[in-house]
């Protein structure tokens, strides 16, 4: 594995004021909370945290926006966030800039997370041309029964680290239309890009002139997310993060019967079939396993190698492992950027000398790089570990490159060790055996919220429902149908008979 150089705190730091600069946010100016970027694990500026009273304010005006967005007609409420799309492709280069200095990710992957906010609110503009109500067969004559979408309220959006800007489009695209308002709450870890995309959106509402306060933003902590939790103004919690942080959320927002749509942990598998096209098992494996440096919730965590090609597979996977060029994220050739945090360095070698102490091999990385360039920050080469069983480090999620790598020799054994696992985000299966396919993707298959075939579990489209079962959570966001979510359904009954016919034959009068 190679290395590639790091740009310097103040090279980063000046790249960020730049990128803000042209985005028009107002380069910010002391304050509690740091921003700070992985790539060299320093400090770039203070930026000022949310007061108890600056929470109270977004939500009060939240609420009170709610009360005229939501008979704002919807197709007026999609220029919003047609504007803010376009806003976004104007700004690409300069909101990845930002990911890149925040989250870590290479500027590919950085793109990329800027295009999929295009793509949700051009989404989002046709939906607000939908929103398609139901009509359903009446019992009763000359009535007609109906079912009609209404806005819910606030939205209260807490997000995570590693999709900083896309986890809130998702949301924030999808509710706008609804015509819901939106108080987001973003991870401590990206204020810079939070204040980038809440400033886009101003200065599209501004442009078309609908009010500012149908969103605001609140940096901070865990306890800005708390007071969200807690409020009942909030009508749905949207929370983006680890199982840990979802149950504390889930019963807090259900003990107030909120809503609450809850987008947590995975951990992933790919089943690798003996008719699988290994070549390109393999680049969907590495890119599932290795991209973000395993920072994604849809991150391959375990991979499940029919016995008969195990070894192979291993052998290709271990050459290319080694391979993986490790460094500056925004250097073209790097492919694995950093961790987030020395932390989270230290919890994948926890993870790791469980794993060994329970049998499990390392067959590739694992080691820490660039420690004297930057010995703040936490780059690691991705790590590969063959283990004989599922034992309960490998049952967990640790967001970290860690492949773990298992063998099965029947399918029903290899579908029973995939679904083996608390969580149930991501799946997929790499095989040319169509009936195999059928059956991962049936509901004997995969227990997960997404089950691909001959891709990996990673980089979803938005077009789809994103979300998965169990402790993932049971949320879904994006694509299909999940606008649902952010809005109420009323069942309408109309009567045009002149008569008072009652349901189930019933007679009263
Ligand atoms: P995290 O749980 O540490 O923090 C996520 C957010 O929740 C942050 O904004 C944090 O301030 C807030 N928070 C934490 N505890 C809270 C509480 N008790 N009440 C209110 N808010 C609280 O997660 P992270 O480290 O930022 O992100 C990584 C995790 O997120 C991984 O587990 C990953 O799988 C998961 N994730 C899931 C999805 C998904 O769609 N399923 C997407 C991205 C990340």
């Amino acid at each position: 594995m190679t290395s590639t150089a790091l740009p310097t705190t103040d090279d980063l730091r000046a790249r960020a004021r730049t990128a803000l600069q042209h985005i028009g946010v107002d380069v910010p100016e002391g304050g509690d909370l740091q921003a700070r970027t992985p790539i060299t694990g320093e400090n770039l500026f203070g930026v000022k945290a949310a007061t108890d009273a600056d929470t109270e304010e977004a939500i009060a005006a939240t609420r009170a926006a709610f009360l005229t967005w939501r008979t704002t007609p919807a197709p007026r409420r999609g220029e919003l966030v047609r504007r803010l799309g376009e806003l976004l492709r104007e700004h690409k280069s300069d909101l990845a800039d930002l990911v890149t200095i925040e989250a870590g990710k290479i500027r590919s992957e950085a793109l990329g997370e800027i295009q999929e906010m295009i793509d949700i609110c051009d989404f989002a503009v046709g939906l607000s041309r939908q929103l398609y109500g139901r009509t359903i067969a009446s019992e009763r004559p000359g009535h007609r029964l109906a079912e009609t979408w209404h806005p819910l309220g606030v939205v209260g959006v807490i997000s995570a680290f590693n999709f900083p800007a896309a986890v809130w489009s998702w949301n924030t695209a999808v509710a706008l239309v609804c015509g819901d308002t939106v108080v987001w709450k973003p991870s401590e870890l990206t204020p810079l890009i939070s204040l980038a995309c809440d400033h886009l959106l101003a200065r599209a509402a501004d442009e078309v002139g609908t009010p500012r306060d149908v969103h605001r933003l609140l940096l901070g902590g865990r306890a800005v997310g708390e007071k969200l939790v807690d409020d009942p103004r909030v009508a749905l919690v949207s929370a983006t993060g680890s199982t840990r942080m979802g149950r504390e959320v889930g019963p807090r927002v259900a003990a107030r019967f909120g809503r609450s749509l809850l987008e947590l942990g995975g951990n992933n598998a790919a089943i690798v079939a003996p008719s699988a096209d290994l070549d390109l098992a393999i680049q969907g494996i590495v890119f599932a396993a290795a991209g973000t440096a395993g920072q994604r919730c849809t991150t391959l965590r375990r991979l499940i190698v029919h016995r008969d090609i195990a070894d192979t597979l291993v052998e290709r996977l271990t050459a290319a492992y080694r391979k993986l060029p490790i460094g500056s994220p925004f250097e073209d050739t790097t492919l694995v950027g950093p961790l987030i945090s020395t932390e989270a360095f230290a919890r994948m070698q926890d993870a790791l000398a469980r794993v060994q102490a329970e049998g499990g091999k390392i067959l590739a990385g694992g080691n820490r790089r660039l420690t004297e360039e930057a010995s703040t920050a936490a780059y690691t080469e991705p790590v590969l570990v063959r283990v004989d069983e599922q034992t309960d480090v490998v049952r967990e999620e640790t967001f970290a490159p860690i492949l773990y790598v298992l063998t099965y020799d029947t399918l029903d054994e290899a579908i029973a060790l995939h679904n083996d696992v608390p969580q149930g985000l991501s799946s997929s299966i790499f095989t040319r055996d169509q009936q195999e396919a059928e059956i991962f993707l049936s509901a004997a298959g995969s227990d997960c919220g997404i089950a691909n075939v001959n891709i990996g579990t990673s980089g979803a489209e938005i077009g789809g429902a994103f979300g998965g079962e169990k402790d993932t959570g049971g949320g879904r966001e994006s694509g299909s149908d999940a606008w649902k979510a952010y809005m109420r359904p009323a069942t309408n009954t109309i009567n045009y008979s002149g008569e008072l016919a009652l349901a189930q034959g019933v007679s009263f009068l």
